[in-house]
């Protein structure tokens, strides 16, 4: 009997000096889905937030969908079979989740929409993005700053490209950048030659850096035979580098045709390499850390019972609610300040982008 009872006690310590590591580390499986690993943001994103949830006691799924909206809904659905605790999304098309998202509901997951708003479902608890209005603002405002440093004296021939129109955001950096384009257009300090403007002639479905290529050569060649463009108003560096690429294409950037102004987004390595080479002008950082950082914040307090930090109760209205929100600043960048943003932050090594 005495034996029995140390073998017992022995069996009850045991377990509990496993039970102790596992049990601070099971605070719940986290589903991350994310649009598509072609471009370098979202892996920053994905690989972030692994990180900053591991480090806080949770299990991660981490899932990309290649921009195929049946695949990034397939692997929501399996995440909810799985019984996930939580939701993390960026949706390939904001308004393709909404039967997904019931399915989460009615099994009591919660949902946080990551970096792009999901539309048409009252099944979204909190969004954790950027200001994607002042995204626009900072990319127009860079490159008027540009024009003028590099043209002189108005007017500037400008054409536009907007996102993807399945993308809630490219609505918010497009409309932004017009806040401040549209009041020179209409004072003829900025002509759009093409006369192309709106998000149904701008925009690029998937952020596709082949489809921005295309429609600037054909801007080019339908325009431009005779005049010079002088900017390029670009949402995104992978639609920035399919820009550039035209323009090269007919010879601006070598001889006395110089390289027009072109905006961006993400900080990119390819285009921080080319702002430094006297190419892309300007980009928009956004550091992912920082919204993973806010996301795994929001888990915390949703899981724990506790009130996630929001700091926007207003702007972004999905149709069905406006959905609570936690906005963190975009940061312009360009050859001028590149160094202190980039490097100093430790978001890259001088040797990744030199
Ligand atoms: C993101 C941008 C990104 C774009 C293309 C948007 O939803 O907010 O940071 O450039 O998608 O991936």
């Amino acid at each position: 009997m005495r034996l029995l009872n140390v073998a017992l006690a022995a069996t009850a310590l045991l377990a509990s000096a496993f039970a102790v590591p596992s049990f601070a580390q099971d605070k719940g499986t986290i589903g991350i889905a994310m649009p598509t690993k072609s471009s370098a943001r979202w892996i920053s994103d994905g690989n972030s937030m692994v990180e900053q949830f591991k480090a806080a006691g949770y299990e991660t799924d981490l899932q990309y969908a290649e921009d195929d909206i049946p695949n990034q809904l397939a692997q929501i659905e399996n995440m909810i079979t799985k019984g996930v605790d939580v939701l993390v999304i960026a949706a390939i098309d904001g308004t393709t989740l909404s039967n997904a998202l019931e399915n989460a509901a009615a099994a009591g997951i919660k949902v946080i929409a990551y970096d792009r708003l999901i539309r048409d479902s009252g099944n979204v608890d909190y969004y954790a993005t950027f200001d994607n209005f002042k995204v626009g603002v900072q990319q127009a405002s860079s490159l008027v700053k540009g024009l003028g440093e590099r043209f002189g004296e108005d007017p500037y021939n400008v054409e536009l490209f907007g996102g993807s129109p399945d993308d809630n955001n490219a609505f918010f950096f497009y409309n932004g950048a017009m806040s401040v384009l549209q009041p020179l257009i209409d004072s003829g300090k900025v002509v759009v030659v093409s006369g192309q403007m709106g998000m149904d002639k701008v925009g690029t479905l998937r952020w596709d850096g082949a489809v921005a290529q295309a429609r600037m050569e054909n801007l080019l060649s339908a325009n431009y035979t005779d005049k010079q463009v002088h900017g390029v108003l670009s949402p995104y560096d992978g639609l920035s580098i399919g820009i550039l690429s035209a323009l090269k294409g007919v010879g601006y950037g070598s001889g006395d045709l110089k390289m027009p102004i072109v905006s961006g987004q993400d900080a990119e390595v390819p285009s921080v390499k080319s702002i430094l080479a006297g190419e892309q002008y300007s980009t928009v950082f956004k550091d992912t850390r920082e919204l993973a950082r806010v996301t795994v914040g929001m888990v915390n307090a949703l899981l724990g019972g506790g009130e996630p930090e929001i700091n926007d109760t207003k702007t972004y209205d999905n149709g069905v609610k406006v959905v609570p929100s936690y906005l963190l600043e975009p940061v312009s960048v360009d050859a001028t300040n590149w160094e202190e943003i980039l490097i100093g932050s430790g978001y890259y090594t001088k040797d990744q982008v030199q």
